[in-house]
């Protein structure tokens, strides 16, 4: 069993870009990405301290935005404008979840889809869908396609069983392993399907992006799989430091002993994710013209 380590990966996406950075900097282009934070949600707060310290070190311009708690949607809908309309910043990500009073898709709707790095405006949506390599593909999904593509995973013609539908992982993840030059052969399941364990025990990798601490267990794995684990998920744990300690959607210590290649929770699929949100910033500002 080989372990998928993430924040290697990681290092590795972000040795490309400095070099991307570079050759910006050199045209005078210094890549700006803009995260908008309404509310003090605490794993919120973290995931945006993260980022803009990943930025910095990086030398991208970082701008972090951070509203109150009662910010209403008018209010949200014009910063957003401002930095739609803001030369410096290529890349704006709004911080999820909002606090109630914000309706989350008309702001994702309000970015300007050449700037929406998180890949969630309907323009990239569709643009993932036709295969149109100028849109934005959600982070997560393309960290996912990245760990396995770089572990040496062969995905052409693979049978992938997705489990999840959600719009920030599972749905853009099938369709991104489908795309013509990628060719998986995709199945995804989720709340609905029957016989979920026959279905995934007959995939070359399954992806577990359902939120369910330890959902995945050995039946529903085959002899020799690759396993990717989105999940992060927090369970009670009185001797950990905060009483809680964060797990992913697998088992992992009965399925690993299967499997071909898997990945670690913490320190699989997290770090690329905020990779891939560099690398998409870094590519808004070689887009723009
Ligand atoms: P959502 O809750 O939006 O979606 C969960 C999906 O899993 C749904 O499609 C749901 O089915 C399906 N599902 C739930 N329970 C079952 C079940 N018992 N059997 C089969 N399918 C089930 O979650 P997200 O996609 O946003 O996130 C999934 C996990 O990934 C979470 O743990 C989240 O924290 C993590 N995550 C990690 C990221 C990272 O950077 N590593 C980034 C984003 C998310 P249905 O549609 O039928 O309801």
């Amino acid at each position: 069993m080989k372990l998928i380590d993430g924040r290697a990966t990681a290092e590795n996406v972000y040795a490309e870009l400095r070099g991307e950075i570079a050759a910006l900097k050199a045209r005078g282009v210094t890549p700006g990405l803009a995260v908008v934070l309404v509310g003090d949600d605490p794993a919120s707060r973290a995931y945006v301290r993260s980022k803009d310290k990943m930025c910095r070190e990086l030398g991208l311009h970082s701008v972090k935005l951070e509203l109150p708690a009662e910010t209403t949607q008018s209010d949200l809908l014009a910063r957003v404008g401002e930095l739609n309309r803001d030369p410096a910043i290529h890349g704006i990500l709004v911080q999820s979840p909002p606090p109630k009073q914000i309706d989350e898709a008309a702001i994702i709707r309000a970015l300007d889809p050449a700037k929406d790095v998180d890949g969630f405006h309907p323009m990239n949506i569709a643009k993932l869908a036709l295969g149109d390599p100028t849109g934005f593909v959600p982070c997560t999904p393309l960290g996912c396609l990245r760990l396995l593509t770089e572990s040496g995973v062969t995905i052409s013609g693979a049978h992938v069983v997705v489990l999840g539908r959600s719009m920030i992982v599972g749905k853009p993840l099938a369709l991104l392993l489908m795309q013509k030059g990628t060719d998986a052969t995709v199945t995804v399941v989720h709340s609905r399907t029957r016989e979920l364990a026959r279905i995934t025990r007959s995939a070359d990798v399954v992806v577990a992006a359902i939120g369910r601490a330890g959902f995945v267990r050995a039946e529903h794995v085959r002899e020799g799989a690759v396993v990717i684990d989105v999940g992060i998920n927090r369970v009670d744990d009185a001797a950990a430091p905060r009483g809680y300690r964060l797990v992913g959607d697998v088992a992992f210590d009965e399925v690993a002993p299967k499997t071909a290649a898997i990945t670690p929770v913490p320190g699989g699929v997290g770090p690329m994710t905020i990779a891939m949100l560099l690398a998409n910033t870094v590519k808004a500002a070689q887009l723009r013209r």
